[in-house]
């Protein structure tokens, strides 16, 4: 891709491919969506505005943007009309390319969506009675190749841009039918706890958890960008209470997710000592489980209201003894953590190496951390018949990509035999 430069991360793996913040697109328009509103006033003034006039479209447009949900500049009322095809010539509102749109049995949506330079990745909607969930990517595939994890074996990626980051939930928003309708009035004001402005009745978008493809926290820079505009009050007006940033553990970037982003941390902790670690979550290799509890305990913000949550994938024989249990309440407490645990029932995917544990010894697992006085439910898996559950995110186009493959190498047999 001409338009990638290579970004280096703290990690065992080789540099993931990020593209330029702006890569104009082929007739030369800009997509605005992504940036923020000062790069827009400097694109607006270099296009030939002056500095005032640029300021005040750069804050109309992006009202228009994250506010109302327009993709059309002719529909921003409020802006002369002459200056909207001045706009249009120049600029574009994009959304990320729909290949696929799935819907479970179980009310789950995925999404798989097409960047402009025609790499694939995923979301996923995920409703329930008091809220819902949108599962978002930062990344195409994975390079970290947790053992148990359908994204870590996906071959290529590339880190997402702020703009498609936050293009997932703007899209979410479009087929939810989500957009205020009406008067030119938005949530300026984001109350801390009220979802800025949104209903909790589980139809609607009201929390974000970045635990879709990728490892947020090798694409720092553009997670938290994107981020930045959910949470605006004049963006997407979204608290900063009802968004998680899951991480495996890239302990270097933990303080900097704190304090710039400040969003809930979970942490994808899944095993209790260096050996399991080490073989289900390699970056465990670098950094160790010490090492991460402690910037867990450093964490900026965590506190009894704002817990940490600890994501415990349930591996057959592997890391669901009671001993791991009792290990695992040990360390919570030898660090001091405000924390509770998420136990996920492991989701299976062809090829995988591993079972689920057994429904009886899960919750015997839970029952024991439960009784040390930390919560520990355990997540129901949703969207399975969509191939939608946790860890299974790996794009159609590369699972039917394999299933070609298989049927070629069925047909070289039977030519051959
Ligand atoms: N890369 C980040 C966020 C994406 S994964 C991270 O690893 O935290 C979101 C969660 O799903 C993680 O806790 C991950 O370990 C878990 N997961 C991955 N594959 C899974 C599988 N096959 N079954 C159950 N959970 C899985
Ligand atoms: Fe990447 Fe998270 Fe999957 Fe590990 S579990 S391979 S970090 S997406």
């Amino acid at each position: 891709m001409a338009d990638t430069a290579l970004m280096s991360i703290p990690g065992l793996i080789d540099p993931v491919p990020t593209p330029r913040d702006i890569t104009p697109r082929a007739d030369g328009r800009i997509d605005l969506i992504g940036l923020p509103k000062p790069r827009i006033t400097e694109l607006f003034a270099a296009a030939g505005l002056d500095a005032k006039a640029a300021k005040l479209r750069a804050k109309q447009v992006f009202h228009w943007l994250y506010h109302r949900g327009v993709t059309d500049f002719a529909a921003m009322t409020d802006i002369a009309k002459d200056m909207r095809p001045w706009l249009s010539e120049r600029f574009v509102i994009g959304r990320p390319e729909v290949v696929l749109s799935q819907h479970s049995s179980d009310g789950t949506r995925k999404w798989l969506l097409k960047t402009a330079d025609d790499h694939e990745y995923e979301m996923v909607f995920i409703p329930d009675e008091s809220r819902g969930t949108l599962c978002v990517s930062s990344q195409v595939g994975c390079t970290l190749n947790c053992r148990f994890c359908h994204t870590g074996t996906m071959r290529l990626v590339r880190n997402l841009t702020p703009g498609e980051i936050v293009g997932q939930v703007m899209l979410a928003r479009d087929a939810l039918g989500e957009w205020p309708k009406g008067a030119m009035q938005g949530f300026d004001e984001v109350e801390d706890d009220d979802g800025g402005g949104y209903s909790a009745d589980g139809r609607l978008l009201t929390n974000i958890v970045m635990m879709g493809m990728g490892e947020p926290l090798y694409n720092f820079d553009n997670v938290r960008d994107a981020l930045k505009l959910v949470m605006d009050g004049d963006g997407l007006g979204l608290s900063r209470r009802r968004i998680t940033l899951s991480t495996s553990g890239v302990v270097p970037m933990m303080a900097r997710a704190g304090t710039e982003i400040g969003v809930n941390l979970a942490v994808s902790l899944h095993a209790t000592n260096k050996a399991v670690r080490d073989e289900i979550v390699p970056i465990n290799r670098k950094y160790g489980i010490e090492e991460l509890l402690q910037a867990c305990a450093d964490y900026p913000g965590a506190s009894n209201a704002r817990r940490i949550t600890f994501e415990y994938v349930m591996l057959k024989d592997k890391n669901d003894s009671d001993a791991d249990a009792r290990e695992l309440v040990r360390l919570i407490k030898l660090y001091n953590l405000p924390a509770k645990v998420n136990l996920i029932p492991f989701n299976p995917w062809p090829g995988a190496i591993y079972e689920c544990s057994s429904p009886e010894r899960i919750r015997r697992f839970s029952d024991i951390v439960f009784d040390a006085g930390i919560s520990a439910p355990v997540r129901t898996p949703r969207g399975r018949d969509i191939d939608a559950a946790c860890g299974q995110l790996k794009t159609t186009a590369q699972k039917m990509t394999r299933a070609e493959l298989d049927r070629l190498a069925d047909e070289k047999q039977a030519a051959l035999g």
